[in-house]
């Protein structure tokens, strides 16, 4: 049998976990700053409800989905990505009865069948947002800050925020219509995907990652000389709402969301050093998203991020989120008759909030001392025979060397005094 785990998947081991918590910490306390309540929902949908939501011309449902019958013959689907859930359940629990905006979060795996590599798995994470029920171009503002913002609290410096517009249902089939001219006479020189994507899909054409097409696109018409005035003026009031801000971004024309339901602004996060896989983040305005999936007309905006992938960048950046990786508080014992005192002081700490380890190997007081040091403990707990006898704990600080004992009623706030200097 082989004892590796599926392709594409990676474990968290315990000695990487607390980034992790680190890292959700910063994404929930931004989201909630913002105004954003979590939602938690399942990690399986019907199948159909991605081929609506997420596209059937997209690369995730031709290609990259997970999908299985159940024992009752129906299609499901492990979630590619987090948008469609959230819309689905909208509209299952008539959200849209609410006051609106609905703003919400979520955070959680996503599964998606592609070639495994750097950056790139089969499970992975993702931490989006969403919000339902406003069209006005200060929440896209508001969404792409928040996006910044949690890059900026993670301590990365080194990013690029891409920002453009896709026009609406009325001036983008003008559009669609240029740039199929325009890459018409290209369409055999391109890559495969790409050629079939001049008929399916032109606007796809634009962010293909192949070097070969972004050459032959050099030139390529600008959709600013499409868009109608009502998508022009959206995007000058995005744009206007993040220079108030102070968000820095960089117009980019190929930056496109291929699908219908996809509206005005979309945008990307990028780290550069990252090699192919360098997108962080990306996000757009799908104000005809909860329609397609079957619900009431509702506008909407989100972007979700890739949680391997910010830890990648916050490693390649040399960016350290965790401090303070040690225990607080050490407790060595002299004999294994001394273990039930022991394990009462240790007790009495964790119940503190004050963390707190001993030795479970049998080792020496010596050892265990190093044991301490290694450890990072700020005091150590000395307990021999002496102090037992007496009712007492020897406290060691580690910083200065110094030691002294203590009534052991007195435990937690020497303890806490030595913690707070
Ligand atoms: P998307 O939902 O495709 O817009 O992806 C949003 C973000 O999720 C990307 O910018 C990546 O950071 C991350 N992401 C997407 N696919 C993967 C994957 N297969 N493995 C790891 N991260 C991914």
């Amino acid at each position: 049998m082989d004892i590796s785990g599926p392709r594409g998947t990676h474990d968290i081991l315990p000695d990487e976990i607390k980034i992790w918590h680190k890292m959700e910490q910063v994404l929930r306390k931004t989201a909630e700053i913002y105004g954003y309540s979590e939602i938690r929902t399942p990690i399986f949908e019907y199948t159909e409800l991605f081929e609506r939501g997420v596209g059937g011309t997209t690369d995730i449902v031709q290609k990259e989905m997970y999908t299985f019958e159940d024992k009752a013959g129906r299609s499901l689907t492990l979630r590619p990505e987090g948008t469609a859930s959230c819309a689905r359940a909208f509209i299952q629990h008539r959200m849209y009865n609410q006051p609106q905006p609905t703003k919400m979060y979520y955070i959680g795996p996503m599964f998606r069948y592609d070639r495994p590599q750097s950056g790139r798995y089969r499970q992975f994470h993702q931490f989006g947002v969403e919000v339902f029920g406003t069209r006005s171009p200060a929440v896209d503002a508001e969404v792409i800050t928040l996006m910044v913002d949690i890059v900026k609290r993670l301590g990365l410096r080194r990013y690029e925020l891409h920002l453009n517009t896709v026009g609406c249902g009325n001036c983008r089939p003008h559009y669609r219509q240029t740039l199929t001219e325009f890459l018409r006479p290209l369409q055999a020189d391109l890559c495969r995907d790409c050629q079939s994507r001049v008929d399916s899909n032109p606007l796809r054409v634009l962010d293909c990652k192949e070097k070969r097409c972004r050459e032959i696109l050099a030139g390529f018409p600008s959709i600013l000389d499409s868009i109608c005035e009502e998508c022009r003026e959206h995007f000058e009031r995005v744009k206007s709402v993040l220079d108030l801000y102070g968000v820095q971004y960089i117009l980019d024309e190929r930056l496109v969301r291929g699908l219908d339901y996809y509206t005005n602004t979309a945008f990307e996060l990028l780290v550069p050093g990252l090699g192919a896989q360098n997108a962080v983040g990306g996000g757009g305005r799908y104000d005809n998203l909860v329609a397609q999936v079957g619900g009431p007309d509702t506008v909407g905006i989100g972007f979700a991020m890739g949680m391997e992938r910010l830890l990648l960048a916050l490693e390649e950046n040399q960016v350290e989120l965790v401090d303070g990786e040690g225990v607080e508080v050490y407790v060595a014992f002299n004999s294994p008759e001394l273990e039930p005192l022991a394990n009462i002081a240790l007790n009495e700490l964790r119940s503190a909030d004050i963390k707190a380890e001993r030795d479970y190997g049998d080792r020496s007081l010596r050892a265990q001392m190093k044991q301490a040091n290694r450890s990072q403990a700020v005091v150590t707990v000395l307990i021999g025979e002496n102090e037992a006898k007496s009712g007492t704990y020897s406290l060691r600080d580690m910083d200065t060397g110094e030691q002294f004992e203590i009534e052991q009623n007195a435990l937690i706030a020497e303890i806490k005094k030595i913690l707070m200097k």
